[in-house]
């Protein structure tokens, strides 16, 4: 059983059930005319055109997937066994709320790579909060047994 197998197991049995919601949609108008940055001013110039809210997406359609990992409240991060970059951006942004360690897809049963997941177009919902993934650094010494992801709450979604 590889490592990776071995720690999806342990998140099968202890992590805690959480969903993970990847909004698709039609990109925005605003980003072909100004840029990927949200303009307030060009979406007040242009009514006709749904405002994307900053999402850059407008028809927007949220797809939920269960899953399942450990959430860590930023309180109890230590600092032994933490990358020197996931350090940084932690001292950086205080505002972040868990960790969250894992990921197991819990509709398929397979590890999830939520790597290429884009900020404003996903979130994670658990205990009742929605939350922004900020970033995601590749957890395991040898080889890549999981992930770890900063979520940082936002009561907008
Ligand atoms: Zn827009």
């Amino acid at each position: 059983m590889s490592r990776q197998s071995k720690f999806l197991k342990h998140v099968r049995r202890n992590g805690a059930a959480a969903v993970i919601t990847t909004i698709t949609g039609t990109v925005c108008p605003h980003i072909a005319a100004v840029g990927v940055t949200y303009s307030k001013e060009w979406h007040r110039n242009n009514p006709a055109t749904a405002d994307c809210n900053g999402t850059g997406l407008i028809d927007r359609t949220p797809t939920n997937k269960n899953i399942k990992a450990f959430f860590i409240p930023s309180a109890m991060i230590g600092s032994s066994n933490v990358p020197d970059n996931m350090k940084k951006e932690i001292g950086e942004k205080v505002n972040y709320d868990y960790l969250m360690i894992g990921v197991l897809d819990a509709d398929s049963d397979v590890y999830l790579d939520i790597t290429g997941y884009v900020v404003n177009k996903t979130y994670v919902t658990f205990d009742s909060s929605k939350f922004r993934i900020r970033n995601t650094y590749p957890l395991g010494i040898t080889s890549e047994i999981g992930q770890a992801s900063l979520l940082v709450k936002d009561d907008q979604l």
